[in-house]
């Protein structure tokens, strides 16, 4: 697999990659929120970093690529270079899960809003939306694929992600709670409603299920590892990446695979 991540880093690199604008905002609260631009693979299934590859990670001799791209041409810096560490995703989703250099996705956007189920309001309280870079990205990318595609939806309520720094996410932080969501991997996508209200669907009755199932399919695309469905929405996939589970009848529940290649079920 390290000759693909090297092209793949590379290309990212030499700007071939798609670049996302995401909200970043450090967990520490040292630094203000600002516009970045961030690079994220489009697969979601690799990570395109911004900084350098700690050295055990790092190969050795360089591969020159045989494409015009990977002329040596001293290539600009992309802006973001240094300045935001790429995320990290600890632990287990389940157990033990940790979140390092987390992004704070936005409390809305053109084709998002949030939603706090505790609550029952739009926006959510920021500390319940931190996740790891690519899962930020990979979330405002689909959402805004989805919209372009089907325009008459509208914007797509997002719920949970983990904490701003992980751990436990379970009923002491309100409602239901959390089982996983612990290491920024996990997001909670709210079902489009029949009637378009920006508000969670109360019943499978009330989802709208061929943008849900829109919504379902291409995060599966873009390399989610599981996708937890209602019992009663009717949503398919393969078996061994959609599940059903109760609880799930108002919002699917995406898990992007770990890029460091930890985790698990
Ligand atoms: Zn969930």
């Amino acid at each position: 697999m390290r000759g693909p991540l090297l092209l793949l880093l590379a290309s990212v690199v030499l700007g071939a990659g798609a670049a996302v604008a995401a909200v970043t905002e450090r967990s520490d609260g040292l630094r203000p929120p600002g516009l970045t631009a961030r690079t994220a693979a489009p697969s979601g299934s690799a990570v395109a970093r911004a900084t350098p590859l700690p050295p055990a990670l790092a190969p050795a001799p360089a591969v020159p690529a045989p494409t015009p791209a990977a002329t040596p041409t001293p290539v600009p810096t992309p802006p973001s270079m240094g300045t935001a560490p790429a995320s990290r995703a600890l632990g287990r989703p389940f157990r033990d899960g940790r979140l390092e250099n987390g992004v704070l996705l936005p409390a809305q956007g053109p084709d998002h809003r949030t939603w706090d189920a505790p609550l029952q309001r739009s926006p959510s309280r920021a500390w319940r939306r931190w996740g790891t870079d690519v899962l930020v990205a990979t979330v405002l990318e689909v959402l805004a694929e989805h919209r372009a595609a089907h325009p008459e939806s509208p914007p797509i309520l997002v719920g949970d992600l983990s904490r701003p720094r992980g751990g436990i996410f379970d009923q002491r932080y309100g409602g239901l709670g959390h089982a996983s969501h612990q290491n920024g991997l996990d997001v909670d996508i709210y079902y489009p409603r029949k009637d378009r209200l920006p508000i969670e669907p109360a019943r499978a009755s009330q989802v709208d299920r061929r943008l849900s199932q829109d919504l379902v399919d291409r995060f599966l695309a873009r390399g989610a590892e599981f996708v937890f469905v209602g019992r009663n929405v009717r949503l398919r996939g393969p078996k061994a990446r959609v599940s059903k589970l109760p609880h799930h009848d108002d919002h699917l529940h995406v898990r992007i695979p770990d890029p460091d290649g930890v985790g698990g079920r």
